[in-house]
């Protein structure tokens, strides 16, 4: 309001010039803006004007307290176990929805809180799954379950990928490419010395699966999504770079060599600059692998 009383009384809108008393006017100049409505009335009928304005204003007056119509989401969201859930605010934090709030956790610990996913809000970007400490493939649990994970991509599945995939990798040493699914396919350069996995989005990473990946025997590690700044859920890439720089928790831990992880951000189109990356960085790793050798 206070901006339209300022706009009309910098720029004001004037029908008509200055009254010229010694003229008679013969042709009036519409401002077609502000005054198609009595063209209008002379279409049609004074009536049919007042009809057109009121309802739509009632509608629009209605709206916010009109019954919502249940929004059927097409992918699940975010799930929070209570069991694993200690209260961290991590994934608070790291939301780039604000989806998350923390409420008093119910195991009636003083100080303790539970997240909770707001459905409307969420986004099932699964940033919030790389952002909990309970996401750590080196648990010992046989099933790794999570404070907050996505029901169609859970962090398990992650480590029982990785399990898989590097189960037989003592002869060729695979590099394990991470990316996401709404950046370019990473399955399109799976090979015998690539493994691939796809992510919701490369956020929802938890960095110490990148130490896990070493550990059982990969080469090295690439991570890799939607270009720098143009993340699909807003600060997937950007929070990425942060926790394997250790700006921000969870971090990758500083006992994982950096030359062993490569950020490559390639979105659809970049096929070419990652396959170039990879083959780069698969030299690089060959000549730390030859000088340990000798
Ligand atoms: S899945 Fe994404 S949008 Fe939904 S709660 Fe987790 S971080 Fe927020
Ligand atoms: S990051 Fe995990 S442990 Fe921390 S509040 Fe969220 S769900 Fe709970």
């Amino acid at each position: 309001m206070i901006t339209l009383i300022a706009l009309s009384l910098w720029l004001p809108i004037t029908g008509q010039g200055a009254a010229d008393l010694a003229i008679a006017p013969t042709t009036l100049a519409l401002d077609w803006w502000y005054l198609a409505i009595h063209p209008l009335m002379y279409a049609t009928s004074a009536n049919t004007v007042w009809l057109m304005v009121i309802v739509p204003t009632v509608v629009l007056l209605l709206l916010p307290i009109l019954p919502r119509r249940a929004v059927q989401k097409s992918v699940p969201v975010a799930e929070v176990s209570a069991d694993n859930c200690s209260g961290c605010r991590r994934c608070l934090d790291d939301c780039p929805y604000a989806a998350i709030s923390m409420i008093p956790h119910p195991n009636k610990k003083i100080g303790f809180e539970l997240a909770v996913v707001n459905a409307d809000f969420c986004a099932a970007c699964g940033i919030c799954a790389g952002s909990c400490p309970s996401s750590s493939p080196f648990r010992h649990d046989e099933a790794l379950v999570t404070g907050i994970d996505m029901p169609q991509l859970p962090v398990d599945a992650i480590r029982r990928w990785l399990d898989h995939t590097l189960a037989d990798n003592a002869a060729t040493k695979k590099i394990v490419v991470f990316g996401c699914d709404q950046a370019m396919a990473v399955s399109t350069l799976a090979s015998k010395n690539v493994a691939t996995c796809s992510l919701i989005c490369t956020g929802m990473l938890p960095p110490a699966f990148v130490e896990y990946a070493l550990r059982r025997g990969a080469a090295g590690v690439i991570l890799t999504g939607c270009r720098s700044g143009a993340c699909a859920f807003r600060l997937g890439n950007q929070w990425t770079e942060e926790r394997m720089k250790g700006t921000r928790e969870p971090h990758l831990r500083s006992n994982v060599e950096a030359r062993h992880v490569k950020i490559v951000w390639a979105d659809r189109g970049d096929e070419a600059n990652l396959q170039n990356a990879i083959a780069q960085f698969q030299c690089s790793l060959s000549e730390v692998s030859h000088e340990q050798t000798h």
